[in-house]
Order: C-alpha cells, then structure tokens, then sequence
C-alpha cells in the first residue's frame, strides 16, 4: 500500500502545483479510491506527447490535429444566390408599383455573367451562381413576371435578399478547426473544401501491451489443467486499434520476476504507454510491486467499482503504465473507464466522455451501496420509441460472453443500492467504442 507521503513524492516530481495541492488531500485512500478521484488523480499526470507529423486529407481519418488550421479563402468565395431568380439593383426599384428591368444574361453556378449589369437591368441567376458586378439583390423566380427579355418586380423587396455574402461561411484567415481537434469524416470534407491537401498531426501513440499469468496459454497450443487461453491481449488489441493507436503485442509473460522486469523495462523504453492485464491485485501485486519500484513510481489503488477494483498507474521513466486486473471484464471495464480518455488526452485530443443517457431498467438490480457499478446491459429501443436496458445476466468478472452480448454499460452509482424492475439508470453507450 502507498502513503501519501510516496504521492507527494511523485506529484512533487512530475508536475505543477496543483499536482501538490492534489497530494496534501486528506482524503487520498488507496485502499478506497473512488472512481472520479482516481480519473482525476491520473488526469493530472498526463501531457500531450509533442511529435508532430504531416499527412494528406485522407491519411489524417482518426488522427489528432497537431496545429490550427486557417482558412486561406472567404467561404463561399464570392456574393451568391441563395435562390433561382433574377438579380438587380435594389436602387432601381420604385416604390409605388411594379419596376420592368432588361435582362441582358444568365449566372449560373460554376460559370458567371462576365458584364456588369448597369441600371435598368438585370440577370438571370441560378442558385449557386456569382452575383453580378452591379447587382445587390435577388429576387426568386416564382415573385416575378416576365415577359420577352423584361423581367417585372414587384414592390417590397428588401436590399440584399437572397444573397449569400462572401466569407458568410467561413472568413479568409479565420481558424477552422483548433489544434487537438478529432479529424472524423466530417473534418476532412471540410478541410479539403477550403483547398487543403496536407495538415499537422500529432503522430501516433505508441502502446505496448502484455499479458501476465503463469497460466495462460496462447492459442495455437494445448491448455493444461488448470490453464486458459489469454484473451485479455485480443480485447486490448481491439480496443487500442480502434482508436488507432500504434500498438504493440509482447505476449505472456510469466508470473517470474525476472521475465516481467524484462518486459516492463522493453515496454517502457519503446512506449508512449505500457498497459498490463493481471498481476496487480492482492497477493500477486508485491513482487510486481517491488519490480516497478526499481524502475519507477507506480501507485495501486483499490477502486471502489465493480467490477476492477484493483488497478495501478504511474510512470516508468517517461512512458504511462497502467496495470489493469486480470479478469477479462475488469480489465475491459477500467480500460473504457480511466484508459480511453487518458490515452486521447496523451495522443494530444480534448476527449469527449463515453455518452451517458438515461434508460429504464427491465429488471430488478443486486448491488451493494458504497461502490460504483458497471453491469452490462442491452439497450433498445421499443415501439413505443422509449429506451429501455436490459442486464445480460451473470454479472461475475470472468464472463467475458457478457461484454459481447452488452452494447452498454448500466452505472450505478456509489450511493445506489438494490434497483428495482423499472427504475431509470444511467447508461453508458459502447456501441462505436466495441
Ligand atoms: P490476476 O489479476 O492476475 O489475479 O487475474 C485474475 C483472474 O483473471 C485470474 O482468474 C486469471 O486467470 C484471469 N486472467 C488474467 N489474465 C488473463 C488474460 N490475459 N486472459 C484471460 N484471463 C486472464
Ligand atoms: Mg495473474
């Protein structure tokens, strides 16, 4: 177990005051962290990695923009319609009746009037199309009459109707999209419409990963008794490359103190990030312990959760480590809990959290007050267009077949105990993030 005092140290180390602030608190409990403390506690700890690299639009999908990016041009380009109609001054108008005006040519989109439309006159105009030097206004085609080359107004017309103004959009010099911006689909259309082949992103966050138990076997061999296959190194790889982070396999690695210094002492000199599942809850975690005390600070918590609630943070050298527990859905559950948004943060983005909703329950819930809950559930929607979750059942830690028949989380607070059939939970949606 940690004291404050070996916080203090580490805060102390690696950060700015509020780091200290941090380590004084009374209420630092490793044996009983709570979910929000520890988030914070490892929020803290966590800058950006700096590497920066450029990219084509297309190659940038998934990546985290590194610089701001400007628009080198007014968007739209030039005075626009908004509508089919006609263009004209909005000074020739009279005021009492109809005003005739002589059309002397056609805006379409993509090939404007090259003359100038003068007084009297006016332009034929399609939406999309260059407003004409000289014209103000645009009229749409179904308010007017005409009649030969005349076109008749009517009164009332306002100045500067139907006109979408240079730069409305977006203004030349203007900044577009803010360093730390996710680069989705949406990004790279509206990059590549303001005529941008290549931008700066942060390069990848490399995460190097193992797995630790003198009982798992990897596929390809024949299980003993008393042996498993890993799965914990399949999930983290799935859930990693989803985020497009560069990752990293080094395997199983015994429960033996030499091969997991080894393996700590590799991940952490060719890492951004070392992630372990196993190996860190009671009676296992002090030789663990020892050796990443030789090679840096790392704190090991009890999270007050179900399931994981034994998980550990800290740094070895300059890479992150989080020791997640062994059991396959703990060690999913503390990596969309407190990995996902720390590895967005190192990669340079600004995370948004998991979406959280309300859903009635169809089932009544066991849980005991004092720890936050994340049961699987399935969310769905019924005919009746309200959402309504539904637990998938044996709820144990090892039951890896309810991570994939979940498309949720239902998170029940500290506070909540028993839940009856019926009762509004939060929901944390995974669908996207599986
Ligand atoms: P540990 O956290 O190492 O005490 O492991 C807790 C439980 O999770 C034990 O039953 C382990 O056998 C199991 N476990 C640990 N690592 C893995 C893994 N990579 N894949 C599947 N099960 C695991
Ligand atoms: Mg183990």
């Amino acid at each position: 177990m940690r004291a404050p005092l070996h916080l203090k140290k580490v805060f102390s180390m690696t950060a700015p005051a509020s780091l200290r602030d941090l380590s004084s608190a009374d209420d630092y409990d490793p044996n009983s962290m709570p979910v929000a403390k520890a988030r914070e506690y490892i929020r803290a700890f966590l800058q950006p990695i700096t590497g920066i690299e450029r990219l084509g639009v297309r190659a940038a999908l998934g990546r985290v923009l590194a610089q701001d990016v400007h628009s080198p041009i007014d968007v739209p380009g030039q005075d626009n319609s908004a509508m089919d109609g006609y263009a004209f001054r909005h000074a020739d108008l009279q005021s009492g009746g109809d005003t005739a005006l002589q059309v002397i040519g056609t805006s379409f989109a993509g090939a404007p009037l090259t003359r100038e439309v003068a007084a009297g006159q006016a332009a034929r105009i399609m939406t999309g199309g260059v407003v004409p030097a000289g014209c103000d206004t645009v009229i749409m085609q179904e308010r007017v009459t005409t009649e030969g080359k005349s076109v008749r107004i009517p009164p009332g017309q306002q100045l500067g109707q139907n006109v979408r103004k240079a730069g409305c959009d977006i203004k030349r010099e203007a900044v577009v999209f803010a360093a730390g911006q996710m680069l989705r689909p949406a990004e790279l259309g509206m990059i590549a419409s303001l005529g941008i082949g290549e931008i700066s992103v942060y390069r990848k966050l490399r995460v190097a990963f193992f797995s630790t138990g003198d009982e798992l076997v990897s596929f390809g061999q024949p299980l003993g008794v008393g042996q498993i296959y890993d799965s914990n190194r399949y999930t983290l790889h799935g859930m990693l490359s989803r985020m497009g982070m560069e990752v990293l396999d080094m395997g199983v690695i015994r429960d033996d103190p030499a091969a997991i210094e080894a393996a700590f002492t590799s991940a952490a000199a060719s890492a951004d990030v070392v992630i372990t599942s196993g190996g860190v809850s009671v009676g296992e975690a002090d030789f663990v312990k020892q050796i990443l005390d030789k090679l840096g600070e790392v704190l090991f918590w009890k999270i007050a959760m179900k399931p994981g609630r034994p998980l550990a943070y800290g740094k070895l050298k300059n890479a992150h480590f989080f020791g997640l527990p062994g059991n396959p859905v703990s060690s999913m559950v503390t990596f969309y809990q407190f990995v996902r948004e720390a590895l967005w943060v190192l990669a340079g983005a600004r995370p948004a959290p998991i979406p959280m909703l309300k859903a009635t329950c169809t089932g009544p819930i066991k849980k005991a007050p004092g720890r936050t809950e994340f049961q699987r559930g399935i969310l769905s929607q019924g005919a009746d267009g309200q959402w309504t979750v539904r637990p998938t059942g044996d709820q144990g830690s090892a039951i890896l077949s309810s991570m994939s028949l979940a498309n949720c989380f239902i998170v029940l607070p500290d506070e909540v105990g028993n839940t009856a059939a019926g009762a509004v939970v939060d929901v944390q949606v995974l669908e996207g993030f599986f």
